[in-house]
């Protein structure tokens, strides 16, 4: 760093002292994430040894291999990924950010995606960004879809168009996460329609949410966009559970 913006990073910590958007505390040469260090190192991470098709981390040592899930059921998107699972301060990230309408949590929540997941998705030679859809009742209610909030920076960062308008919701469904599991499949089953088959037809496409349980809203979404044409899906989220 020049000595030029050194000298203007440390002005900014004076004017806006960087604090961790987990413990509140401040944080010297913060960089851009704004986490500090302590809870940085605590954070729930998603590793291996998981399934290399839905992601689900498997407990103690080991190689990745598909889970009994994915082998008797394998669903529709290629991959799913998560940097995290959805527990503790991660978990209360995202209810800030979605719930609390902190809407200013997207840019964290965006940036631990790409800390975690960076890599990956430049491997996968993604085409563009699809975000899950609210129905409209929902959007109505809580003014913002977060999925297309985070979307729109890792647009920006990924170098990758997003299309917000091209995947629909078109009824609205119970939260997933009130449901037990058997019920999630039935709840979101042809809850999705394509707008414009040809925008997706032969793309890569990052199908991006916050959360991801069952995994049932990516594999209709996922089905919906590879039964338009799509020629891969990889979801993606900031945390999953645990199952
Ligand atoms: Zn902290
Ligand atoms: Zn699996």
């Amino acid at each position: 760093m020049g000595r030029v913006a050194q000298f203007f990073n440390a002005l900014c910590d004076v004017i806006l002292p960087p604090i961790c958007h987990i413990c509140r505390n401040f944080i010297p040469n913060a960089g851009t994430l704004h986490i500090c260090p302590d809870c940085h190192d605590r954070l729930p991470c998603a590793a291996s040894p998981l399934c290399p098709t839905c992601g689900i981390p498997f407990a103690g040592a080991g190689a990745d291999h598909r889970c009994g899930a994915c082998l008797t059921h394998p669903p529709h998107f290629d991959s799913a990924r998560a940097p995290f699972l959805y527990e503790g301060t991660i978990r209360d990230l995202i209810h800030a950010f979605k719930y609390d309408r902190r809407t200013h949590l997207r840019r964290p929540l965006a940036l631990l995606i790409l800390e975690g997941l960076g890599e990956a998705l430049i491997e996968q030679r993604l085409d563009l960004i699809i975000p899950v859809p609210l129905h409209r009742s929902r959007l109505r209610q809580r003014s913002f879809n977060q999925a297309a909030l985070i979307g729109n920076l890792l647009s920006r960062r990924l170098s990758l168009p997003i299309m917000p308008d091209t995947l629909f919701r078109n009824r609205p469904t119970e939260p997933q996460i009130n449901l037990p599991a058997a019920e999630r499949r039935q709840n979101v089953k042809g809850a999705f329609t394509v707008h414009i088959p040809e925008h997706i037809a032969g793309k890569r496409i990052l199908l991006l949410d916050d959360v991801m349980t069952t995994g049932s809203t990516m594999d209709e979404c996922a089905k919906e966009l590879k039964d338009s044409g799509a020629a891969a899906v990889m979801a993606v989220t900031v945390a999953r559970t645990a199952r």
